[in-house]
């Protein structure tokens, strides 16, 4: 099947007592048991629950996986990759890092001895500076937040092999329409669901994909073994979600382009950072390894004023203030004082984030509309 159809079919198949064409949402805790042991695959809702493993079907068939497994967020989902392993292991990481799984990874595994090394992925070589006997994994993130870098996947997988070390890929950004690691080399696939696959702002959570039957079951394990398991009304607001997500992305990527040429030609405008122009640094390993190029772009004012950068994001009606990113409705965000103000300007400006940085999640409105958002909000400055 391809995409769109997969989106629509894989996972789901009417219910066999009623016939109902979508998956029920099964409000339940516990199921009855014929007879001690003897049930109908069903005993507890942390462990298995009907409407999350229709999801767990149909968001592992999205990354053309053989098994998803289902958290109560995106950082739940990356807490039980971590538990994988054991103090004194090591994990490779890139350092342009999504905010909340540096703060999981220093702030909380670290004090469980597991030791984390943040390291710039352009060149996979590189790494081998960090590999020993310790190391485990390499932890990736493409396209990058917020500076929009692209990791070469399959050239990262051909250096895990090499090392037997495991490769997780937080493929957030990118969406399962976009790019599919697994088929790139990559062992694991992360998502915060809360983004493009919910795609409605109006759910949190996470999910891993993987092939290997024994890593799966590792992950399961440690899935029903630590709780952070989503409840079935959150999983059937996700198979809803998931329903429209070939046609959603489309739309995404189509105003992305739009966005992206438009504020490239501004006056006020000094860079953007998009992987769909022939001039981002990482363009053709984007094209090799992405469908299309999505609709998160980064921009920065001439001048580079922090207040400028206020004023603008004040003045915008459709782009609403907000953090998160992948929903239906535009969002635009500051990464120097929301999501990376913890880390050092210094630290920030040195890989470009610089404080009139603005991120957009481009929604799917009308691109006109949207355009007339940013022509009016830059012109208050
Ligand atoms: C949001 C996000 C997460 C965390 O997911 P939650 O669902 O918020 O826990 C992890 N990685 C990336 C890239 C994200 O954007």
């Amino acid at each position: 099947m391809k995409f769109g159809t997969k989106a629509i079919h894989a996972g789901v198949s009417p219910d066999p007592s009623t016939g109902a064409i979508m998956t029920p949402i099964f409000q339940t805790s516990t199921y009855v048991q014929k007879s001690p042991g003897d049930h109908y695959g069903y005993e507890y809702s942390r462990t298995h629950n009907p409407t999350r493993t229709a999801l767990q079907q149909s968001i592992a068939a999205l990354e053309n996986g053989k098994h998803g497994i289902c958290f109560s967020s995106g950082l739940g989902a990356i807490d039980s990759v971590v538990k994988l392993f054991n103090p004194g292991d090591e994990i490779i990481s890139t350092n342009d890092l999504y905010g909340g799984t540096y703060r999981l990874f220093t702030k909380v595994f670290e004090r469980y001895g597991i030791k984390f090394h943040f390291v710039s992925m352009a060149d996979p070589e590189q790494l081998s500076t960090y590999v020993n006997e310790k190391t485990k994994m390499v932890w990736v993130e493409t396209p990058t937040n917020p500076m929009m870098n692209i990791i070469d996947l399959e050239a990262m997988a051909a250096f895990t092999k090499k090392h037997g070390l495991l490769l997780a890929v937080d493929n957030t950004f990118a969406s399962p329409y976009l790019q599919n690691p697994l088929d790139l080399g990559a062992d694991i696939v992360m998502h915060s669901v809360t983004k493009y696959l919910g795609g409605h702002s109006d759910v949190v959570m996470g999910a891993l994909v993987v092939n290997d039957d024994e890593l799966a079951s590792r992950l399961v394990f440690l899935q029903n073994a630590c709780g952070a398991t989503p409840g079935p009304q959150d999983c059937f607001l996700v198979l809803r979600g998931i329903k429209t997500l070939h046609l959603r992305m489309e739309r995404h990527c189509q105003n992305g382009k739009t966005i992206a040429a438009y504020l490239k030609n501004h006056p006020k405008v000094e860079k953007v950072y998009w992987p769909g122009f022939e001039d981002h640094p990482n363009h053709l390993v984007a094209k090799r390894q992405m469908r299309d190029f999505g609709g998160m772009i980064s921009f920065t004012l001439k001048g580079n004023s922090l207040d400028d950068a206020k004023k603008v994001m004040e003045s915008f009606e459709l782009f609403a203030l907000a953090e998160s990113l992948g929903g239906v409705e535009s969002l635009c965000g500051h990464p120097a004082t929301m999501t990376h103000a913890s880390i050092p300007k210094a630290e920030r400006e040195k890989v470009g984030l610089v404080d009139s940085l603005i991120r957009l999640s481009v929604g799917v409105e009308d691109a006109e509309d949207l355009k007339n958002d940013l022509a009016n909000a830059l012109s208050k400055i």
